[in-house]
Order: C-alpha cells, then sequence, then structure tokens
C-alpha cells in the first residue's frame, strides 16, 4: 500500500475548526505503539457534534474526528499486538484530542486498543461502537441496582437512535418488557422486531406532569434527558432505577425530589468515555454474548466515509435510524 491514504481531517482555519476529507502522508500519524489499517469506524451523536461544530467536542488540532474504530495492525512496538491482529476502540477522547476513526490509517496508544472479541467481525463491533457499548453499560447499571427484577415495565427513550436501539435489543434478550419510546411511529415495526413489546410516542413523555405520576417503570434507560427524563422519574416505581447517558432533547433536568426521597428511586449516570480496560473487556463479553447478530444487523447501515459531513446534521437532528457504519475504504 502506497504511504498515502484517505482522512477526514479538521484543522483551525482563522481560529474556527474547518473539517474535510483529505490524503495525508504517513508522516502526518501522531506518535503511539500501534499502527493501523483501518476498515471501520461509526457516526455516533457526539461525532455529530464535532463535524458540525455544534459542540466543542475537538479540542486539539489538526485531529482526525471519529470517536470509534476498527481495523488491523500494520506495524506495532508494543508487544500485546502483532501485525494482521484484528482492533477495535471506542471513547478514550479520539476524536476529541487523540485521532479518531474516520481515517483508512491511524496510528493509536497500545493501552486504548482491544482485540476484536472471538464472534464479531470488525464491522460488527463498530455497528456496535460506544453507543452499543454505552447501552450494556446502561443494562449493567440497572442490573447491578437490581432494578430488572421487579417484572415491571423498562422504558427505553430515544428508542429508534444507536444507544436507544442496542437497548431495546440487549433488554428483549434479557427477557424484559421493554417500552419503546420513539418519535417515529414509522418505525414500529423495526422496534417490535427488536423486541419492544410495546410502543410510546414521544410527545407523551415530553409533557411535564405532576411531580409523582402513577407506577409504571421497573427501569429505564434514558438517552434523550430534558422534560422526558424527569417525566420518567416521576412515573418509575418504587426502588426502580433509571440510568441516564445522553442529552439528545436537552442537558436541563426539571425534576423534584419526590421520586427519591418518598419512592427510593435510582437515577444512574453513565458514561463511555474513559471506562477502565477490565469493565470494558466485560461489557463487550456480554455484548457477545447477548446481542442477537441478527437484530444488529437489522439496525445498521453502513456509509461510506464522503457522506459523513451530510449525516452529521442528520443524526443530531434524530434523523439516522439506530446504527450507523462508516467503512472507510469505500
Ligand atoms: P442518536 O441520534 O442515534 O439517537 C438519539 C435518539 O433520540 C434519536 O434517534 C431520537 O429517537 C431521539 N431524539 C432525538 N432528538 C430528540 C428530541 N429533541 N426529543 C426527544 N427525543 C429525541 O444518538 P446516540 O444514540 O448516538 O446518542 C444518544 C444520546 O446519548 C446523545 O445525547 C449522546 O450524546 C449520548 N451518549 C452518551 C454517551 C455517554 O458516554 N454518556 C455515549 C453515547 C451516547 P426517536 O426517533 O426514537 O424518538
Amino acid at each position: 500500500m502506497a504511504d498515502t491514504f484517505r482522512a477526514l481531517y479538521a484543522e483551525q482555519v482563522e481560529g474556527r475548526p474547518r473539517v474535510a476529507l483529505t490524503t495525508l502522508e504517513d508522516r502526518a500519524l501522531p506518535p503511539g505503539e500501534v499502527t493501523l489499517d483501518v476498515a471501520f469506524s461509526s457516526l455516533n451523536y457526539k461525532d455529530g457534534l464535532a463535524l458540525t461544530g455544534k459542540g466543542k467536542i475537538l479540542r486539539k488540532f489538526p485531529l482526525v474526528p471519529g470517536i470509534d474504530v476498527a481495523g488491523t495492525v500494520r506495524a506495532s512496538t508494543s508487544p500485546r499486538f502483532k501485525t494482521g491482529d484484528a482492533v477495535f476502540a471506542t471513547g478514550w477522547n479520539m476524536g476529541e484530542s487523540l485521532w479518531g476513526g474516520y481515517t483508512q490509517r491511524t496510528r493509536l496508544p497500545a493501552d486504548i486498543l482491544q482485540h476484536l472479541p472471538p464472534g464479531l467481525s470488525l464491522k460488527q463491533a463498530m455497528a456496535v461502537g460506544t453507543a452499543g457499548f454505552t447501552a450494556m453499560l446502561c443494562v449493567q447499571a440497572l442490573e447491578d441496582a437490581g432494578s430488572l427484577k421487579s417484572g415491571r415495565e423498562v422504558v427505553v427513550t430515544g428508542a429508534a437512535g444507536g444507544v436507544g436501539s442496542v437497548a431495546v435489543s440487549l433488554l428483549a434478550a434479557l427477557g424484559q418488557k421493554v417500552v419503546a419510546s420513539t418519535g417515529r411511529s414509522e418505525l414500529r415495526p423495526w422496534l417490535e422486531s427488536l423486541g419492544a413489546s410495546a410502543i410510546v410516542d414521544r410527545a407523551v413523555l415530553a409533557e411535564k406532569g405532576p411531580p409523582l405520576a402513577s407506577e409504571r417503570w421497573g427501569a429505564g434507560v434514558d438517552s434523550v434527558g430534558g422534560q422526558t427524563l424527569a417525566t420518567v422519574l416521576s412515573q418509575t416505581a418504587a426502588e426502580g432505577a433509571i440510568a441516564a447517558c445522553g442529552l439528545a432533547s436537552g442537558p436541563d433536568l426539571p425534576v423534584t425530589v419526590f421520586p427519591f426521597i418518598l419512592r427510593g428511586v435510582k437515577l444512574l449516570g453513565v458514561v463511555s468515555v474513559l471506562v477502565p480496560m477490565d469493565r470494558r473487556e466485560r461489557a463487550w463479553k456480554r455484548l457477545v454474548e447477548l446481542l442477537p447478530r441478527e437484530k444488529l444487523e437489522a439496525s445498521t447501515s453502513v456509509v461510506p466515509m464522503s457522506k459523513l459531513l451530510e449525516l452529521a446534521p442528520e443524526i443530531l437532528a434524530g434523523k439516522t435510524r439506530g446504527r450507523v457504519v462508516v467503512d472507510v475504504n469505500a
């Protein structure tokens, strides 16, 4: 292979970030122990914020965006990895201050890379990506809180998005009665095929209700935040728990303390970026065991890197469905 490669490259021009598809030479690669031939990356909400400049995600220039990466080791000075190994990484500030996945070649520190788990392809690892990994962390947080044992319904907000769709599949695989909250009623058949037993219109949860409403949810995964999360908390049954990981509708949380002090409801914050390696490996092992591959396949679209700038506003507008895998070589 020639020593040039294609990448989405973010540079600061007159004080503002500018991202463009460009051809780079190997000497542009950052320092690191492991050089990768990248196969796939993915598009997450945070990537949408980075590529559109709507969020201050890019913190170093020049930089390759993309918070997920999967590929094959091209060269390594680390004893943990050898040429030809299939590896991946999510988070770790990639696409923020470390080179991310929107490139045909990259170089990364060895300690953020994971070997591909048996039973998963590079493409499937990126179909899971940060969003799916976060969904797994949310489900594990609910399990650890003992909140998946009540037999009550479990709500997933932003169900048609990346985190939401994987959360629906995982919770259904665990035998939970999953209620998917979505603004896209046309996606009902697909959400039901992932395992949702009922659908609730997201407009219903976005409405302000009483500080304590009738008890409905035993648990929930929320990627939406704002009034939706407040309403979900007010409807959560005694000793239930909600795992909160996102802000697709906004960062505010207009809630009272009543669900917490009168029902013992637990609000579990979930973050995926700097999770230590042992917790990551446990979560990925669970993902491999639990997540039905045909559901992952049915929730994934594959796009070329050249389409990313077009797609970035769409994920922020909640218009992409499920997970978007990026083929960097297409
Ligand atoms: P997606 O865009 O794929 O999914 C978000 C979903 O939220 C949309 O598909 C839509 O679902 C719903 N939605 C969008 N806009 C609104 C709105 N205004 N009001 C209510 N619902 C809305 O994004 P991801 O799944 O990648 O990420 C979801 C959230 O989770 C983001 O805020 C992201 O930053 C956060 N996140 C956090 C992580 C962490 O480590 N804490 C890691 C990964 C993601 P529908 O059409 O079904 O209504």
